[in-house]
């Protein structure tokens, strides 16, 4: 469906917990944040009749996203689920990788499609540093394992100031021989972002030029997100930069969040949400609820706005709990 602004609305990221096996610097602190109850988060029949009622306003790609989502049991369910519902035509995860390699196989199996493994740096210890507990190895064994299942693979990085070069251009060397995207996502000032120093995206850009020569642009679209993708000379895959505050891209919005408690979220930054979980546990009909999801994507923010700090209804939680 078109919003307000006239932009086309097709794409859910669906985050199915708040909770995580990790507790990267700008995302959450050491010890961790209050978590929902079990009766707080939706359970995946809700999620399901939520997306079959989006469906006709025009969702046809759904992320699951979290927290981790691989920690909430028997996620592959939900994927099963999902791959069930006429009109979802491409269904994406979105996973730090401490659990995938596993679940690599089945998840394929299950129905999806791709997979965005969040992987800061290829230096040992300062993923430990950044993760505050993850080992190296278990995103490495996943990116591989999510290759061999025939996922399209996709690695998030966030590159912040205290972390090594030769990591970055090590991670960025991922996509010589691979076919995945080595994705840069410019840190956002959202939660405990807010604590952490960046490092912009020009800067590294200029360190991986001088590693790998000059940039040719990649043409080819990579799923429905805004990165921009280049691809150095004698590379199979590619390298993107999502420049999500320094150069806003809200005019080609096209996604809606549902977090893990049932809270219909229209823009990163805006807290104001439409309250799912009550209409559906206070018994609301499916026309009831539609009127109400209609309503609430007409009104998504025209723009996320990072820089104003005097921003009516400023986001107050964690990415974790919303979901990136
Ligand atoms: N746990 C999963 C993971 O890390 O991939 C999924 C949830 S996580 C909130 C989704 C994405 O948000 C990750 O790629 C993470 O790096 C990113 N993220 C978290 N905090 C961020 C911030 N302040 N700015 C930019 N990206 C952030
Ligand atoms: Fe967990 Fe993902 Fe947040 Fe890292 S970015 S703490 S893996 S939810």
């Amino acid at each position: 469906m078109l919003d307000a602004q006239g932009r086309h609305i097709h794409y859910l990221r669906l985050s199915i917990t708040d909770r995580c096996n990790l507790r990267c610097v700008y995302c959450m602190p050491e010890n961790g944040i209050p978590v929902f109850t079990h009766g707080d988060i939706l359970r995946y029949e809700e999620y399901l009749r939520l997306c079959r009622l989006l469906v006709p306003l025009g969702i046809d790609s759904v992320r699951l996203t979290g927290g981790e989502p691989t920690v909430r049991q028997n996620w592959l369910d939900l994927i099963r689920g999902l791959k069930d519902i006429p009109g979802i035509h491409r269904i994406a995860m979105t996973s730090n990788g401490v659990l995938f390699a596993g679940n690599a196989d089945a998840a394929k199996e299950a129905g999806l499609d791709a997979v965005n493994l969040s992987l800061d740096t290829l230096d040992a210890e300062d993923y430990r540093t950044i993760t505050r507990m993850g080992h190296l190895q278990n995103p490495m064994d996943a990116v591989q394992a999510s290759l061999d299942a025939g996922l399209q693979v996709k690695i998030n990085a966030v590159p912040v100031r205290s972390l090594k070069k030769q990591g970055l251009l090590d991670l960025a060397g991922l996509a010589r021989d691979r076919d995945i995207c080595v994705r840069f996502i410019e840190l956002m000032p959202l939660g405990f972002g807010r604590t952490v120093r960046p490092l912009p995206l020009p800067e590294l850009r200029q360190w991986l030029e001088e590693a790998f020569g000059p940039m040719e642009k990649d043409p080819q679209p990579h799923g429905d997100g805004p990165a921009e993708y280049f691809r150095p000379a004698g590379f199979r895959g590619s390298i993107g930069f999502i420049a999500a505050v320094s150069h806003a891209f809200c005019d080609n919005c096209n996604r809606i969040r549902l977090t893990a408690d049932g809270q219909l979220k229209l823009c990163l930054n805006h807290a104001s949400d439409l309250d799912l979980r009550e209409l559906l546990r206070n018994g609301a009909d499916d026309r009831q609820i539609t009127e109400a999801l209609k309503d609430a994507i007409a009104r998504k923010p025209r723009e996320h706005e990072f820089a104003n700090h005097a921003i009516q209804d400023p986001e107050k939680r964690a990415m974790s709990a919303i979901g990136g």
